[in-house]
C-alpha cells in the first residue's frame, strides 16, 4: 500500500517518544562509570619498592624505571618512572603483579592528545632529602636527563617536518602574521642549523623564538633595502 513505510516509521516513532531517555548528553552529562573501569594507569611512588615485577609483567613494554641506592644501607629507591600510555592495552596484568599496590587504574578517560607523546607519563620523584650512592645517584640522574633530551629530540625533529611541510601554520606559533611566518621560513628552510636553532627554540623557549624570528625578518628587509 502507498504510504505505508511512512506510517511503519511514525509508529516507530511514537512507540519511542514516550520512552525514558537513555542517551547520555556527555560532556554536560558525566557518565556513570562502573567502579573496575579503567582508565589511566597511575604510579603511586610512596608505594613502590622497585621490585621491577610490574616492568616483567608487561607485555608491552609500556613500563620502565630507574633506579638508585641510598648511602647509607642498601634500600633502592625510585628515580624516575615512565609509563608509555600509547602501547597499554589495559590488560591490568602489572596492577595484579604489583606486590604492594603501587599501581592502579583511575577512572580518568578524557585525555586524548594531539602528540602520542603528551600521553607518555613520567614520574619523578622529589629525592633532595635523601642522600644517594654516588654513582647511583648519577646513574638516576642521567636516566631522568636521557628521558627528557629524548622527549625534547623528538619534539625538535616533529617541529623541523611541520615548519617544511606547513610553514604557516607551525611558525604561527610565533608570528601572528602569515605573510611574515612564510617570509621566515623561505629565510630558514635552506639552511639547517638555521632551522633546527629555530625548532628548538620554539620546543624550548617560545618567547625566545618569537624575538628571533622578528630579529631575522628585521635583518631579512634591511638585506632586501639596501
Ligand atoms: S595494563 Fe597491561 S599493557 Fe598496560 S602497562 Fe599494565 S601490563 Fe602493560
Ligand atoms: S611492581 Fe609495584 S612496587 Fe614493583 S616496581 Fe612496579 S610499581 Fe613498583
Amino acid at each position: 500500500m502507498w504510504g505505508s513505510g511512512i506510517l511503519k516509521g511514525l509508529a516507530i516513532t511514537l512507540k519511542h517518544l514516550f520512552e525514558w531517555d537513555i542517551t547520555e548528553q556527555y560532556p554536560e552529562e558525566r557518565p556513570n562509570l562502573y567502579p573496575r573501569f579503567r582508565g589511566r594507569l597511575i604510579l603511586n611512588p610512596e608505594k613502590c619498592i622497585v621490585c621491577g615485577m610490574c616492568v616483567k609483567t608487561c607485555p608491552n613494554n609500556v613500563l620502565s624505571f630507574t633506579q638508585a641506592r641510598l648511602k647509607e644501607g642498601k634500600k633502592k629507591v625510585l628515580t624516575s618512572y615512565t609509563i608509555d600510555h600509547q602501547y597499554c592495552m589495559f590488560c591490568n596484568l602489572c596492577v595484579e603483579a604489583c606486590p604492594t599496590g603501587g599501581l592502579y587504574f583511575s577512572h580518568d578517560f578524557e585525555w586524548a592528545a594531539f602528540n602520542r607523546e603528551d600521553i607518555k607519563f613520567v614520574y619523578e620523584p622529589d629525592l633532595s632529602h635523601l642522600e644517594l650512592a654516588s654513582d647511583d645517584a648519577e646513574a638516576g640522574e642521567k636516566g631522568i636527563r636521557a628521558s627528557k633530551e629524548d622527549k625534547n629530540e623528538k619534539l625538535i625533529n616533529a617541529t623541523i617536518i611541520a615548519i617544511r611541510k606547513n610553514p604557516a601554520k607551525a611558525l604561527g606559533k610565533i608570528l601572528n602574521d602569515e605573510s611574515e611566518a612564510l617570509k621566515l621560513a623561505e629565510m630558514i628552510g635552506e639552511d639547517e642549523n638555521k632551522l633546527r636553532k629555530m625548532a628548538e627554540l620554539i620546543v624550548i623557549d617560545k618567547e625566545k623564538a618569537a624575538k628571533v624570528a622578528r630579529a631575522f625578518l628585521v635583518k631579512g628587509q634591511k638585506k632586501e633595502e639596501g
